[in-house]
């Protein structure tokens, strides 16, 4: 990494705003149901305590898009973030302004103060100029350890940084990056890349930018019937990005080119509707009927998929294989998450927070090498792209 990290710069009796990934999912009751972001902060706030800063937390929940939703305030996230560090967590109702600059000088060395989110403001996601010098002007540091939203070019992501002097890097946001260069810097072959999920587009660029690494792709989920279509099977009432399909088209012959080996599904779990109550038939691959879409992976084609991954060195996997949300349709990303589970000489990652439900609901977690906290912005450094939120961080 050669950004400035947590650990070159001095932090004592020093103000420092953090930009943490605090967007956790939480109930009709507002109860936060799985507070693996607010864990995965952990290090650099406990770091920061410790070396005595004045901590300052800012971060977002949900898309409020710059309106005050009592159900989206950080309150439940300030509230266990103080549970999990056995201290009390100020907690204010906004993110800038005199009130916010008042309480931020009062903190003391240790203590830790968490702002509102910032997407109440509309000028957060426009990255406007004054709101983030408001932000800036509560603050001596700079850090953002919040990788999850790195790929977006937002106030208190970006825009802020211009701001402050020292721009730093934290401890996830390092971890994160230096997982991720694992797959791209001389990934141990075979590597196999699993793409699942429903949002095809996203995807694709991730199967370009590695297919000079990778040696095999499984396609699973809903993004796996666009290239069925594309090899004129009959995919039924199956998901289809038919602006994709071209696209599909070419990727199947770049894979062809250089050896990689690409499957779709040899079989699939079909059903007429995505419902609980649901009628299920498992069908052959090319052979899904009018009326009927694929909800899953067929036992074959589990099987199959199984074997490639306990061949392989490293795994990369992004989006469930089904609609796992429903138990009966999960079968296939829970066999996907203890296969990878399952092979302990592979370094494996999973990406994206439905994979990352996956193995959650298969209970192997902590079986695998690294769960990336961020979906969208995991892809798009694996395709090349840089991040802004990285970008904005202080060259070492
Ligand atoms: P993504 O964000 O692109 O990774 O998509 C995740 C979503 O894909 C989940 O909500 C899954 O329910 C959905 N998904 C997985 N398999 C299918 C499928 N066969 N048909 C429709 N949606 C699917």
């Amino acid at each position: 990494m050669n950004k400035l990290s947590l650990k070159d710069i001095e932090v004592k009796d020093k103000k420092v705003l953090m930009r943490v990934d605090f967007n956790v999912p939480l109930d009709g009751n507002c109860n936060i149901t799985d507070d693996t972001r607010i864990k995965a902060a952990l290090p650099s706030i406990k770091y920061l305590i410790e070396k005595g800063a004045k901590l300052i937390l800012v971060s977002h929940l949900c898309r409020p898009k710059g309106n005050v939703i009592e159900k989206m305030r950080l309150t439940p996230a300030g509230t266990r973030l103080g549970e999990l560090l056995g201290i009390k967590v100020a907690k204010l109702n906004d993110c800038v302004g005199s009130e916010v600059e008042k309480e931020a000088d009062k903190l003391k060395s240790g203590e830790v103060l968490l702002l509102e989110n910032a997407r109440f403001h509309k000028e957060e996601e426009k990255n406007d100029a004054n709101f983030s010098r408001s932000m800036a002007k509560l603050a001596d540091i700079y850090v953002n350890d919040a990788f999850g939203t790195a790929h977006r070019a937002h106030a208190s992501t970006v825009g802020i940084a211009m701001f402050i002097n020292k721009v730093a890097c934290g401890f996830l946001m390092e971890k994160e990056i230096k997982a991720l260069n694992k797959l791209t810097e001389n990934p141990e072959k075979p590597f196999t890349l699993i793409m699942g999920g429903a949002k095809l587009a996203d995807k694709i660029p991730v199967m370009e930018s590695l297919i000079d690494k990778i040696d095999t792709l499984l396609l699973g989920g809903g993004v796996a019937y666009t290239f069925c279509k594309a090899k004129n099977w009959t995919i039924g009432d199956s998901l289809v990005d038919e602006a994709c399909v071209d696209l599909a088209k070419e990727i199947i012959t770049k894979m062809r080119k250089k050896r990689v080996e690409l499957h779709t599904p040899l079989d699939h779990v079909i059903a007429q509707e995505i419902s609980e109550n649901a009628q299920t038939i498992t069908t052959e691959r090319g052979a899904v009927p009018a009326g009927w879409k694929g909800v899953d992976i067929g036992p074959q084609a589990i099987e199959e998929y199984e074997t490639e991954i306990s061949l392989s060195k490293t795994v990369f996997w992004n989006g469930p294989v089904g609609v796992f949300e429903i138990d009966k349709f999960a079968k296939g990303s829970i066999a996907i998450a203890k296969a990878l589970a399952n092979n302990t000489d592979a370094y494996t990652v999973v990406g994206g927070g439905d994979s990352i439900a996956a193995v959650n609901k298969a209970g192997v977690a902590d079986k695998i090498s690294h769960i990336s906290t961020g979906g969208g912005a995991s892809l798009e450094y694996l395709a090349g792209i840089e991040l802004p939120g990285i970008a904005a961080l202080t060259d070492k």
